[in-house]
């Protein structure tokens, strides 16, 4: 089987309201859609976010991709070696290894996919094989004011989902009463998950985990800036609630490097940091040998990244009970299977073969019309 071509197309599918993080908004997941075919006819699907610029992306992607032209799809390993040799080596001096996952993730996906079609099977079996039935994912609340996160809040704990999430990081008094409020709004029994996204220092952090643990936070994520390992440490050191560990981890050798610091409770990872899905298991797999879990990330990405994460994360023993979960945030899919709707926080392990969705090819054209009509204002 050899690869007769690969493509790469915007599309924006947009949120169902504004998305609020400490470093700004977002309105959509705008995002490359990959697709590689094949001799054999075998049409393999992935997804790049287009994140910081789509047009720098593409270039990249454009190029890693005529790399893989005429090759065996069955080589991905290597295909991705040389990908990042040569955009990344040779040519950019090794200087953005973290660009470089997102740049390849796509790639590294839909090669994942083709893999799995050809062989009948669901990536996790070609991966070692499932450890789990289900995957269980957190209630991410999110809303305009902290009023609003803890209405969504109540209804995410209503549907019967054990862990909810906020992010904070938006000033003392804003994250303090969101905090308060969701707490009141969940009841004593759910657990909650703050993300501070990198926007306090070791001294804020102290005093503010100090506050959050009067409402009984489980964890906070990431509370400090992504290029210090050293302060997540010390906050880690001197924490009553447990840490996570996202910025500062993209790569297998970030988290090898965090978990032998001892800086998370818990590594916080996904495809587009590590650059699919085998370096992603890898990450998973010095985790476990360290004795931490890892927690599936998440970005503006559709259902694609959501299988695709899921197929990897069904075969880590190490995988924590409250992954990420974006997919309620998009207006519309671009997948039409398998239905990513939680039922009571978890999602069967996805047994169809590849990456194991059906894509929605109206919506991708829905989703690259409203692509290039925001170019044109
Ligand atoms: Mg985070």
């Amino acid at each position: 089987m050899k690869i007769t071509s690969v493509t790469a197309s915007p599309l924006l599918v947009p949120y169902t309201s504004t998305y609020h993080w400490a470093q700004g908004v977002i309105n959509g997941a705008e995002v490359l859609l990959i697709t590689i075919e094949t001799d054999a006819g075998i049409t393999g699907y992935g997804e790049c976010i287009a994140t910081p610029n789509l047009a720098a992306v593409r270039g990249f992607v454009e190029q890693a991709g005529a790399l893989c032209l005429g090759a065996d799809p069955f080589d991905n390993a290597g295909l991705m070696a040389t990908a990042y040799q040569v955009l990344f080596q040779a040519l950019a001096t090794c200087s953005a290894p973290r660009f470089a996952g997102q740049i390849l993730a796509g790639l590294e996906m839909a090669l994942w996919d083709v893999m799995g079609k050809a062989a009948g099977r669901p990536v996790h079996q070609l991966l070692g094989g499932a450890v789990r039935d289900h995957i269980q994912y957190f209630g991410f609340a999110m809303g305009d004011t902290p009023e609003e996160v803890a209405t969504a809040a109540r209804d995410l704990a209503g549907q019967g989902i054990e862990t909810i999430y906020i992010k904070v990081g938006h000033g003392d008094a804003y994250d303090l009463a969101a905090t308060r409020l969701v707490r009141e709004a969940i009841g004593p029994d759910r657990r909650l998950r703050v993300d501070a996204n990198e926007k306090w220092t070791p001294i804020r952090a102290r005093r503010m985990i100090a506050e959050m643990a009067k409402f009984g936070v489980e964890m906070v994520e990431q509370p400090t800036p992504c290029d210090s390992l050293a302060a997540l440490t010390q906050v880690q050191r001197s924490s009553p609630v447990a840490i996570g560990a996202d910025q500062v981890n993209f790569t297998p050798e970030d988290v090898f490097r965090t978990v032998t610091a001892g800086a998370g409770d818990l590594i916080v990872l996904g495809l587009h940091e590590t650059g699919g899905i085998t370096r992603f298991v890898k990450a998973g797999r010095i985790a476990e040998a360290a004795g931490v879990d890892i927690c599936l990330h998440g970005l503006y990405e559709t259902g694609i990244t959501t299988c695709a994460a899921h197929q990897a994360a069904a075969v880590l023993p190490n995988l924590d009970d409250a992954n990420q979960y974006m997919n309620h945030f998009l207006k519309w899919d671009i997948i039409s299977a398998p239905d990513l709707t939680l039922q009571n926080g978890a999602l069967p392990v996805n047994t169809r073969p590849g990456l194991g969705f059906e894509l929605d090819l109206d919506a991708v054209a829905r989703a690259a019309e409203l692509w290039v009509s925001e170019q044109t204002g």
